[in-house]
């Protein structure tokens, strides 16, 4: 077998064995070992020598030491990103940024933040002008073929946010009623599959507010997230359907080709996932968000 067969193949079996990488339905399930295609090539070879060339186009600045690595993020997604008063990278705090200025410092860099819409992301990503992605952003077919993904470091799943005495109990139950999702989203596209009418907004609390306020019956949108709503706001639960969301994995997107940073983010997943420390983040995080 040429290597790159070999590669996929092993690939595939991966995937069969792993979740699918793909948000709902079953339907998605047989491309989604593309998503990982590149990455496990990547991984698969040596260190990325940071002999890198002093270039100001992103597009070709490898990572070097005393540089800078700018991830693009929606600080609008906690407990992974959010705002605060003295947050690690800045006032900007949450798992993903712990994850970005550990990944950046340990490499001899510093890490920057571009905060912006997550519908901006991967343009701003392919015009250079960040350098990485992360902002719990979900690996699917679609975005793979625009960006390289890194190994994923978390795995999560779309939840529907109701009100306590909500008769939504399964995702067939939202027909009849109001979904409210966030733009760009791995949930819209979820519930845009599965056909229901839906209105989007441009940050999960304003989709909370319209739940909290009546306006709307239930908010789809990630797990973790879904947490940190349902803690921060009085007469809300979480409804769970893991036959209609399955389970989604999130990684660190960087540009097509950009082989070195994939490899130095990969290696620090790799260690930061065997080490404990991303389970460790998650639990401090999450514990952060419900004492709050
Ligand atoms: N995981 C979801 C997605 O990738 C939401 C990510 C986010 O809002 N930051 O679409």
């Amino acid at each position: 077998m040429k290597k790159a067969t070999k590669v996929l193949a092993l690939i595939l079996a991966m995937a069969m064995m792993a979740c699918t990488l793909v948000a709902c339905g079953s339907s998605a399930d047989t491309t989604a070992a593309d998503a990982n295609t590149e990455t496990a090539a990547d991984t698969e070879t040596e260190a990325a020598d940071t002999e890198a060339a002093e270039t100001e186009d992103a597009e070709e600045a490898a990572p070097a030491e005393g540089g800078t690595i700018t991830f693009g993020t929606n600080a609008e997604f906690p407990p992974f990103e959010f705002v605060t008063a003295n947050g690690v990278i800045g006032e900007f705090d949450g798992i993903d940024m712990a994850i970005a200025k550990q990944i950046a410092e340990e490499n001899g860099m510093t890490a920057a933040i571009e905060n912006m819409e997550f519908d901006s992301l991967l343009v701003a990503l392919q015009n250079g002008q960040i350098d990485a992605v992360i902002a719990g952003m979900t690996i699917t077919e679609e975005r793979a073929e625009a960006v390289d993904f890194s190994m994923p470091y978390y795995t999560a799943t779309q939840v529907m946010i109701v009100k306590e005495d909500s008769d939504i109990a399964s995702a067939a139950d939202m027909a009849d009623k109001k979904i409210c999702v966030i733009q760009g989203y791995t949930g819209e596209v979820c519930v845009n599959d599965m056909g229901y009418p839906y209105e989007s907004f441009k940050k999960g609390t304003e989709a909370v507010m319209e739940l909290v306020n009546g306006k709307c019956d239930v908010v789809v949108i990630d797990s973790a997230t879904a947490a940190k709503y349902v803690s921060d706001n009085e007469g809300l639960k979480i409804v769970e359907d893991p036959d209609a969301f399955e389970s989604e994995e999130y990684a660190i997107a960087v540009q097509k080709g950009n082989t070195e940073l994939l490899d130095m983010i990969n290696k620090a997943i790799e260690a930061k996932l065997a080490d404990g420390t991303i389970s460790e983040l998650a639990v401090q995080y999450t514990e952060a968000a419900s004492e709050e």
